[in-house]
């Protein structure tokens, strides 16, 4: 199969008059359609600059990127690329154009001049989708953080990309509202066979991923199901990254002396590993 992603060593530098700083050296990535990636790695890793070079955003130094086919060195594919890897940001405010709901997430289709009766489709498929077909005459404004979201997540899938990018999209929003977005970025992923690629800072919700990387700077430092990367205690906080707590927690114990294992991800497996102790 082919990948719909695929990063082929890529290097990327910011340059000015005085100087280059290389944020992302030598980096390779491949990722198959339906594939829900993480990427985790501390503030000022690369992990943005990766993300705005996967929607030509940003042009390689040195290095390809390719999605489902197309080359991003090549101008004439720059809104074929963008529609089929969708981007959401980390601040709903800065993503909300429209001042009512259904407008907002029509916006991205009229760019790409869908006819309107499809658009009509689109809009209220895609805010079934999240969610947010009960509140689609509503002012943005009105709305919580998570909703907002996943309003952005709407206007994205009614273009019907073929992967969606999420840089610490959920960074901004309260507790339930990251459950509310997380919620909806898994049933993307599961249901429709959207690819996505999660930036995070969260370790719960990378190990959600089917696989995990950590990047540190500008480079790949490990990378695996999420349960091989938080093996790795130490060196993930050596470099400053949480683990997930269960994991963290599964570990003290055992020091302790309670025999559990010592890999557990979620609070479930926990309850489990507990639940069986004699
Ligand atoms: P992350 O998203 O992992 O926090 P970034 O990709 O934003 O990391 O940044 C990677 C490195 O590139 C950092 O050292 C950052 O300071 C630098 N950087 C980011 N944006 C710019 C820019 N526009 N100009 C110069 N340096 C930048
Ligand atoms: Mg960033």
């Amino acid at each position: 199969m082919e990948n719909i992603i695929k990063v082929k060593n890529l290097t990327f530098e910011y340059t000015s008059d005085e100087h280059t700083h290389r944020a992302i050296d030598d980096f390779n990535l491949n990722i198959n359609e339906g594939e829900f990636v993480a990427i985790i790695g501390h503030n000022g890793s690369g992990k943005s600059t990766l993300s705005k070079n996967l929607n030509a955003i940003l042009i390689p130094t040195q290095g390809d990127i390719v999605i489902d086919g197309m080359n991003t060195k090549e101008e004439k594919y720059l809104w074929d690329i963008r529609q089929t890897a969708g981007m959401v940001f980390q601040n709903p405010d800065n993503q909300i154009v429209a001042t009512i709901v259904e407008e907002d997430v029509a916006f991205g289709c009229e760019n790409l001049g869908v006819e309107p009766l499809e658009i009509r489709e689109r809009v209220d498929s895609a805010l079934k989708n999240v969610g947010m077909y009960e509140l689609r005459e509503r002012p943005p404004h009105l709305l919580s953080g998570g909703q907002k979201q996943r309003v952005a997540i709407a206007g994205i899938i009614a273009m019907r990309p073929k992967c969606i990018i999420f840089d610490e999209a959920t960074a901004m929003l309260d507790p339930s509202g990251r459950q509310e977005v997380m919620n909806t970025i898994k049933r993307l992923n599961k249901e429709y066979n959207i690819t996505v690629l999660m930036i995070t800072h969260f370790m719960e919700e990378a190990v959600e991923a089917d696989r995990v990387i950590v990047m540190e700077k500008g480079k790949k430092i490990l990378e695996g199901k999420p349960r091989e990367v938080f093996s790795h205690i130490d060196e993930l906080k050596k470099i400053g990254l949480d683990v997930p707590y269960m994991t963290e927690l599964s570990q003290l114990l055992n020091k302790d002396g309670i025999k559990i294992r010592t890999d557990i991800l979620t609070v479930d497996e926990m309850v489990g590993e507990l639940c069986q102790l004699k």
